[in-house]
């Protein structure tokens, strides 16, 4: 990636990251703003949208315009701020426990609507600030003490898979120890229209420390993105999961909602008036 005449750290604010040392948050933030010094955003234009956990903690460290929401709900609150404000750069972040559980039906709706959002998870198989709880990328045989001393014996969720197969017209993978790769990642996902679904391999090595080892096993996809779900799909499922890259890509349309039609207020209540 060039060098941008706009500095990364103007986007950064001055409260300084709560993370654990080597949280790969850290890379995650920093290649973000990188995207957004590269795109050369305004930062009264770019709305930073997040949850609860660990990484929804973002909108706090961007001198961007920031919505820390409720757990779960990150997707639904930045539909909503799409849908009012079109011209907004709307970047959603989160977890695999925030996005993939409590708010795993809103991952569903937000790919099949192909909202004009960037939703970055970075996933860590694990729910971190509530101490090692398995999420629903976790896999079945991970032991982790009194929480899950058998594993959990659960089939982990498939977050491209599903990201595919709901509609999302933009899917990647990548990894927190390539932040530049992220970054270029990201730059692709914000200059996309439609959906745009970036799932971060970002380890915990808090409560995984097995996840400093993921360096060792990602590498890039053979092939470039394809336009083809049915072929995305085939690759997804091929993979076990540590292959990086852009997976997808198309253009088939967005939800947006048209504005400035006048609602009659006194009407909608009559029509539910009991
Ligand atoms: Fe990062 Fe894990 Fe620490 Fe949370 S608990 S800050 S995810 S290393
Ligand atoms: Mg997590």
């Amino acid at each position: 990636m060039t060098a941008s005449p706009r500095a990364a750290k103007a986007y950064k604010s001055s409260l300084k990251p709560v993370w654990c040392p080597g949280c790969g948050h850290f890379a995650v933030l920093s290649a973000a703003t990188k995207a957004f010094a590269h795109l050369e955003l305004e930062q009264q234009d770019v709305a930073v949208v997040s949850g609860i956990g660990c990484s929804s903690r973002v909108p706090a460290y961007m001198s961007t315009y920031g919505f820390h929401g409720i757990h779960g709900r990150a997707l639904p609150l930045a539909t909503g701020l799409k849908a009012m404000r079109p011209e907004l750069t709307v970047v959603v972040a989160g977890g695999d426990g925030d996005g993939f559980s409590i708010g795993g039906n809103h991952f569903l709706h937000a790919c099949r609507r192909n909202v004009d959002l960037t939703y970055i998870v970075m996933d860590n198989e694990v729910y971190g600030m509530t101490k090692g709880q398995a999420s629903p990328t976790t896999a079945p045989d991970w032991l982790h003490g009194k929480l899950t001393p058998q594993g959990s014996g659960t089939r982990p969720f498939n977050p491209a898979a599903i990201a595919l197969s709901s509609g999302a017209s933009f899917v990647a993978r990548a990894f927190s120890g390539q932040p530049n790769e992220i970054a270029r990642i990201l730059c692709e996902a914000i200059s996309h229209r439609g959906f745009s679904f970036v799932q971060v391999l970002s380890p915990c090595p808090t409560f995984v420390p097995a996840q400093k080892d993921w360096k060792q096993v990602v590498r890039a996809f053979d092939d470039g993105p394809t336009g083809n779900a049915e072929e995305a799909l085939r690759r997804v499922h091929a993979d076990d999961g540590y292959s990086t890259g852009i997976i997808y890509q198309d253009d088939h349309p967005t939800w947006q909602p048209t504005l400035g039609q006048e609602v009659d207020v006194a009407a909608f209540e009559r029509e539910f008036a009991i």
